[in-house]
């Protein structure tokens, strides 16, 4: 699967906005948008006034960044809001919240969402006792999430649980890092999705497409 292998930290100042790519990093004193808060590149410093247009695509390009998604991925997911009841721009924060590797990323069973994904894909996970090796499969309501027993003592699990053990899980989810479980209670609403973007944006610009 494509994904983008550029500098992640560039992307953060570009939305002058902390992205968390970076896993531990993103909360320490090195995290590159304390230390340089203006865009990367020549002009990066001497910005003019955005149009309606530029608005929304840095709106849509916020979101999909923060997701860690390429354009393709991202469309998908705005297309599957559209088929859901309620505000379609609420309903995709809904969609992109119930990927898998997302919450892997916030029960805490990895660092940032890049390595979630690839935990996905080297089947670290089961839902529902099934083993899901697909970063995009959309989770429910009262599915369960775990690490499958095999990689439960992984190097890599007990250095990702160590560095986590603070994480603030989400009212949404809940997790039992010693168990290696995790449940999504409810689907969240716009207030518990902690992503600063105007997504009433996102859909105006997908609405002229
Ligand atoms: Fe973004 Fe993390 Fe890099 Fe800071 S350290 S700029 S939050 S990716």
């Amino acid at each position: 699967m494509a994904r983008y292998t550029g500098a992640v930290c560039r992307l953060c100042r570009r939305e002058n906005q902390k992205l968390f790519l970076k896993g531990d990093r993103c909360f320490t004193g090195k995290c590159s948008i304390l230390r340089r808060a203006y865009a990367p590149g020549q002009h990066g410093q001497g910005r003019s006034k955005l149009s309606d247009y530029g608005v929304q695509l840095r709106a849509k390009q916020l979101a999909k960044r923060y997701y860690g998604l390429l354009e393709g991925q991202f469309k998908s997911s705005y297309d599957k809001a559209k088929k859901r009841e309620g505000k379609v721009g609420e309903q995709l924060l809904v969609v992109l919240e119930s990927r898998l590797d997302n919450i892997v990323y916030r029960l805490g069973f990895a660092d940032s969402r890049a390595q979630a994904r690839q935990l996905v894909k080297h089947n670290f996970f089961l839902v529902n006792d099934v083993r899901v090796n697909i970063p995009s499969f959309l989770v429910k309501p009262d599915s369960v999430i775990s690490v499958s027993e095999k990689k439960q003592q992984s190097g890599i699990m007990k250095k990702i649980l160590e560095s986590n053990s603070g994480r603030v899980v989400p009212k949404w989810l809940e997790c039992s890092k010693s168990k290696f479980v995790g449940k999504m209670l409810f689907y969240p609403e716009r207030p518990d999705i902690d992503l600063d973007v105007e997504e009433t944006l996102i859909v105006e610009l997908y609405s002229k497409v």
